[in-house]
């Protein structure tokens, strides 16, 4: 099933009862913009709030809506369609619009084209997000959202092309990881008119007839060739190269999720999956660091923390963490991958290393990771889904203009017991997945003894849905919401 943009009405895909109106949006050029402008709007209110509204994190639109109920849409959205959020990415407004007036002339440098920098951000946001309770914080959670449109516009007003997006943004990768088991793809619709194309203007961008030192419509500025394009990693849904292509051959298409995981061609721009090991740190951490994100609002984590204070003689809360970090996000899964590596080398009876074994297996960790995110997020988002409405009331009436009336705080959301069932749902869903993707792994790399590659895999994958399950039912932090103040 393909939504095509441009041409035929869309059927099936669109969540409008006129199926061609979603379609006609993602045709006009200045769809992404028109986007962007309401999620800056919200980005710049939540700033003013967070500096200068009520410093308690439920009743601030900062902390709300970054930690409730911007990552519960996030991962939503990421399950139902795609990258959506980078589509409509607010970051890169005033970055468009400082490139009017400013052209980047370096090429971002070639030792950094990997996924590592932005992997060391990733940890680091983590990291500081327990270290300094940025939920509780609104007047940091307005310094992060400050710092990251200024990395944001500073990077790509120097570097030029997508750089910012592909090599440092570590919400964008996260993004990319877990819209490989979207169901949309943005791909060509039929591979025969591309290779009768001359222009490559998906990835070269459209000039000028008159004057060829003119761009008309820019190319895929993340490098990704349409042709050669397999699956969403790198993609940021920006649809440019649907404007670009003269010949009117790319789409949104539905796929099957999670099934780019199991196929290992040459990506334009990416390359090979199996050769990636930056890749597949990403994937790996992005599962287990779901599992400390999550440990994190348990009690039992308090426990661990002051055992691990006693051993290490401090009182000091970051070489603690820290600690917790490195053992949880570096010792357990080399111990744990390793250990499955070996057992799938024993079972296949081959004697190749065990690092590219490991490489291949780490993206079967992607959907059981995503769905623990899922779970997560969505707790917090569903019990706090009307928690906005209230305290963008009294925002409003604090600066004088209370359309929207008193504020009703007893708008809150599902009780927690509720959303329990999903959350099991969510976790299930990524544990079949998971089975899934390293199944079809093991058949593609060991068709002779499938079964026993697949074993230490899946044995893995439900010790690590169990520990899940194991903190879904341990007392959780309200963390941003009233019931947790
Ligand atoms: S996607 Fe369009 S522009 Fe790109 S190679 Fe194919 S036909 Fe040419
Ligand atoms: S231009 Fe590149 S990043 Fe944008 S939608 Fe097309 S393939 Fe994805």
């Amino acid at each position: 099933m393909h939504l095509r943009l441009p041409a035929a009405p869309v059927r099936g895909l669109s969540p409008l009862a006129a199926p061609g109106v979603v379609e006609r949006f993602l045709r006009w050029r200045h769809a992404r913009t028109a986007m962007q402008v309401p999620l800056f709007a919200v980005a710049v209110a939540m700033v003013v709030h967070g500096f200068l509204g009520p410093q308690l994190a439920p009743r601030n639109l900062a902390t709300l809506l970054t930690w409730v109920h911007y990552r519960g849409a996030l991962v939503l959205v990421l399950l139902a369609a795609g990258n959506l959020f980078c589509m409509a990415c607010p970051f890169m407004l005033p970055r468009t619009l400082a490139r009017r007036f400013f052209k980047p002339t370096l090429r971002w440098p070639r030792r950094l084209r990997s996924k590592w920098l932005a992997l060391g951000l990733f940890v680091l946001i983590l990291y500081a997000y327990e270290l300094f309770d940025l939920w509780s914080s609104p007047w940091w959670t307005a310094w992060l959202i400050v710092a990251y449109f200024a990395t944001a516009l500073v990077v790509d007003s120097v570097f030029k092309d997508a750089s910012f997006c592909k090599w440092v943004c570590p919400l964008g990768q996260f993004n990319f990881v877990a819209s490989t088991v979207s169901p949309l793809e943005v791909r060509v619709r039929d591979a025969d008119a591309c290779l009768t194309c001359t222009t490559h203007d998906c990835i070269k961008g459209t000039r000028d007839p008159v004057d060829p030192a003119v761009v008309l419509q820019q190319g895929c500025e993340l490098g990704l060739f349409l042709p050669k394009k397999t699956g969403n990693m790198d993609c940021t849904f920006c649809l440019d190269c649907v404007h670009a292509c003269p010949h009117d051959n790319v789409v949104l298409a539905t796929r099957v999720p999670a099934s780019e995981l199991w196929v290992d061609p040459r990506r334009s721009g990416v390359g090979l999956f199996s050769r990636r090991k930056d890749l597949a740190a990403l994937a790996i951490v992005f599962a287990f660091g779901a599992l400390v994100n999550a440990f994190g609002m348990v009690s039992p984590v308090y426990a661990v923390e002051e055992w691990l204070a006693h051993r290490l003689g401090t009182t000091h809360e970051a070489p603690v963490l820290g600690t917790l970090f490195l053992l949880l996000l570096v010792v357990e899964p080399v111990l744990l991958l390793g250990l499955a590596a070996w057992l799938t080398r024993r079972g296949a009876g081959t004697r190749e290393p065990l690092v590219p074994v490991t490489n291949r297996f780490a993206y079967a960790f992607i959907p059981l990771g995503f769905g623990i995110w899922l779970a997560h997020y969505t707790f917090h988002f569903v019990t706090g889904l009307w928690t906005f409405v209230p305290v963008t009331q009294e925002a409003l009436a604090a600066i004088g203009v209370p359309w929207l009336g008193s504020p009703n705080w007893r708008l809150t959301g599902l009780s927690p017991g509720l959303v329990h069932p999903l959350e099991l749902g969510f976790l299930s869903l990524g544990l079949l997945g998971s089975l899934l993707v390293a199944h079809r792994i093991a058949e593609r790399d060991y068709p002779l003894r499938a079964a026993r590659a697949f074993a230490p895999w899946a044995g893995l994958f439900l010790l690590l849905a169990a520990a899940a399950i194991w903190l879904l039912y341990q007392p959780m932090e309200m963390r941003g919401t009233m019931l947790g103040s």
